[in-house]
């Protein structure tokens, strides 16, 4: 199936010609379609597969059509720095055609990054990208706003899980509104993330 055929927005369409993408992966063909018509993913998607580019896209696609000013649009939580490193860069590519703002939340990136990362959580980036254990610490400052909220993406979560963020994750939901888009995307589908999707609250209704 060619990009075309997904009635994305020019901008999008132009930062998916400029990575060279000229079909979509099975992934991309599987999701792209009910994320674009709001409704929650639950995927399994090894790296490799064009996992990435599946949730940005459609995700860009509705934030561009219902962006809110000072308001964070998606949340993206992944388990390792170096992951959240690779889809910062995955979204300016992909973005680069669009005014989405975005910003990658890790530990052990110093101070400087921190006044960063507050500003964002509090006045809002279009996309955030975040470890567990980085939100945790700003969550528990009490300044995060995550008022207008349309999407949550939790990305390789049977690794969150094998590493221990099961807690942390679920301490991150509460402080999401209820009414979002949920997509879960996991390597592996075991009972733990099939249960872990059953605390997500159901999908929000969208005409
Ligand atoms: P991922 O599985 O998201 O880590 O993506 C693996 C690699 O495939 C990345 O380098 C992407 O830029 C690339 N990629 C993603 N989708 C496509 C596509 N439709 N056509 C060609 N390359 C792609």
């Amino acid at each position: 199936m060619r990009f075309t055929e997904f009635n994305f927005l020019p901008e999008v369409l132009e930062g998916i010609e400029a990575s060279n993408y000229e079909t979509a992966t099975p992934v991309q063909e599987q999701v792209i379609p009910p994320i674009l018509e709001g409704r929650d993913v639950i995927a399994s998607a090894q790296t490799g597969t064009g996992k990435t580019a599946a949730f940005l896209l459609p995700v860009m696609n509705r934030l561009l059509k219902n962006h809110v000013d000072g308001h964070t649009g998606a949340l993206i939580v992944v388990p390792t720095r170096e992951l959240a490193i690779q889809i910062s860069q995955h979204i300016e590519g992909l973005s680069y055609f669009t005014h989405l703002s975005s910003i990658a939340i890790y530990g052990g990136s110093g101070g400087d990054n921190f006044v960063a990362e507050k500003k964002a959580l509090q006045n809002g980036a279009d996309i955030i990208v975040c470890t567990p254990g980085r939100m945790i610490a700003h969550l528990n400052m009490g300044y995060v706003n995550m008022k207008g909220l349309q999407f949550l993406v939790l990305d390789e979560a049977d690794r969150m899980l094998d590493m221990g963020f099961q807690d942390d994750i679920s301490k991150i939901i509460k402080a999401l509104p209820e009414k979002r888009q949920n997509l879960l995307f996991s390597a592996t589908m075991p009972d733990k993330i099939r249960q872990l999707a059953k605390k997500i609250p159901p999908p929000p209704r969208r005409n």
